[in-house]
């Protein structure tokens, strides 16, 4: 059997535990063994790529060359995934992975102008004409990607604002943009090879790369998650075009698998904050401008954790909705301990989780599974949302955005329409933070002011552990 059979089979093999691994991934108790399919896939893989391209540099007159730029290649590639991925915290994933996905578009705009300067030599006309459209729509997805990408990196490590940009006419700048794309598409085909083509592409990727900032950078903090995944499904699609480019299967498969699993993802996550998923993929088509704040929400009252172990000591009914702040102050231990020592003076205890709560889908569930805390007390916002008003008292450990009231009540907020927890419909409700700082929407939080709640300012592991403490035995 020739090399080209046996890398064919191992990217058979690849694709199929891929489809294993995304099946597995989709729940729970299977997550597990979908990772270690992933991983094996990607080890298979990587191992065909590596001995298919070794095999097919046989007759270059560089080869040592050729096979050391590789094996340099895989080798800093794979120390510093290894590095990043051990220093890694879990709140600094959602910029991770977004700088990841930068990558892979930086990847599908280089192999683009690979295809370019190596230019095709079909004898059929139509055959050239299909490769260049896929070095166009290449480099189009990969450097849109690529900004895109970008941009989400530096939102969530707070180095840009979360804000939305809002430039005048952004919904004509995006909608002419993908315009100016096609027809430059046909150009670029029409055209002989030679400047006039390069300087065709060359236009095509800097419009592409602007398009790429702009769409991201146009979405406000709250949409953020959607986001996320809606890179995860660009950069799919990126490779999807690099597969073509290359001949290569294996990127197709898995591509369009990256693609369509994050469109769906997307989606739901579109469903699940009452988001129009076309406004989002849009870069925030039809969202206007938020109006300027600068509305006189009272005063705040303050508490000392003392009086909250008090209140709690007194109370039938507890919930506790966490948020960032909590994964922030790595809390959840604290949390577990309060947990178990209210559950033991006979207490309900619930946890009522936000899908968007923190900085990943499931981020609250991982840290409250880690804390090992009873899954069963552990609810959806839907399933807790009805029992608030026969609440005693609610422990907002570090959440802001996924329970400010005014998603709910103010029609002009920035997250208005978004489900949030109604934790205000509980007799009283304290909340962990630091300061008065907005979330990470940037949005004021009317809750903070209302007449049943009380701020206990501090980092929220010390205040748990304190009010632990004055809890007793
Ligand atoms: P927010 O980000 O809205 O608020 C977190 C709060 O925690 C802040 O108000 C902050 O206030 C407080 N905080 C931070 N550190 C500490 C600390 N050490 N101790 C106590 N409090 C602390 O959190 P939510 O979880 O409510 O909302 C998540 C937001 O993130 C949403 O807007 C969501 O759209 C977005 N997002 C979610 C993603 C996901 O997939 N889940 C991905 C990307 C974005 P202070 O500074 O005053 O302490």
């Amino acid at each position: 059997m020739d090399i080209f059979s046996i890398t064919g089979a191992a990217y058979i093999v690849a694709a199929l535990l891929f489809i294993l691994s995304l099946a597995g991934l989709s729940r729970h108790e299977s997550a597990k063994n979908g990772l270690t399919y992933g991983i094996v896939g990607m080890g298979v893989a990587l191992v065909a790529t590596v001995a298919g391209t070794v095999d097919a540099s046989e007759f270059i007159e560089d080869r040592p060359l050729v096979i050391g730029l590789l094996v340099a290649a895989v080798v800093v590639g794979a120390l510093i995934g290894l590095w990043r991925a051990r220093i890694v915290e879990m709140t600094g994933m959602p910029e991770l992975i977004a700088a990841l996905h930068s990558f892979v578009g930086l990847a599908a705009v280089l192999i683009g102008v690979n295809g370019h300067l190596e230019g095709s030599h079909f004898e059929l006309d139509s055959l050239n004409n299909i490769h260049e459209a896929e070095v166009a729509i290449g480099i189009f997805i990969g450097a849109v990607t690529f900004t895109g990408s970008i941009v989400a990196n530096l939102k969530l490590s707070a180095k840009m604002s979360s804000a939305p940009l809002m430039l005048p006419g952004k919904n004509f700048i995006n909608v002419g943009s993908l315009g100016l794309f096609a027809i430059l598409t046909v150009v670029y085909v029409a055209v002989e090879e030679g400047t006039g083509q390069d300087i065709v592409l060359a236009v095509l990727t800097v419009l592409a790369l602007a398009l790429g900032w702009h769409l991201v950078a146009s979405i406000g903090g709250g949409d953020m998650p959607v986001v996320v995944s809606m890179l995860n499904s660009y950069s799919g699609w990126a490779a999807a075009a690099s597969g073509f480019l290359l001949g290569n299967d294996l990127l197709i498969v898995t591509g369009a698998l990256v693609g369509s699993s994050g469109a769906y993802l997307s989606y739901i996550m579109c469903k699940a904050m009452n988001r129009s998923f076309i406004s989002v993929i849009a870069g925030g088509f039809g969202i206007a401008a938020p109006a300027g704040d600068d509305k006189d929400y009272g005063e705040h009252r303050e508490i000392q954790a003392d009086a909250v172990a008090e209140l709690l000591a007194g109370a039938s009914s507890v919930v506790i909705t966490p948020g960032y702040g909590m994964a922030v102050a790595q809390a959840q231990y604290p949390v577990a301990d309060l947990t178990a020592k209210l559950r033991a003076k006979g207490i309900n205890v619930r946890f009522g989780i936000h899908p968007v709560a923190g900085r990943l889908p499931g981020h609250m569930n991982v840290l409250l599974a880690e804390a090992k805390l009873p899954y069963d007390i552990v609810l959806e916002m839907d399933e807790i949302n009805d029992d608030f008003p026969d609440t005693d008292v609610v422990l907002v450990i570090g959440a802001n955005d996924t329970v400010n009231p005014s998603a709910a009540e103010d029609p002009s907020s920035p997250i208005a329409g978004m489900p949030v927890l109604e934790v205000w419909n509980a007799k009283d409700v304290i909340v962990f933070k630091r300061s008065m700082a907005a979330g990470y929407a940037g949005v004021q939080n009317p809750l903070f002011f209302r007449e049943n709640s009380q701020m206990l300012f501090g980092d929220a592991k010390d205040k748990v552990e304190e009010i632990v403490r004055h809890l007793g035995d």
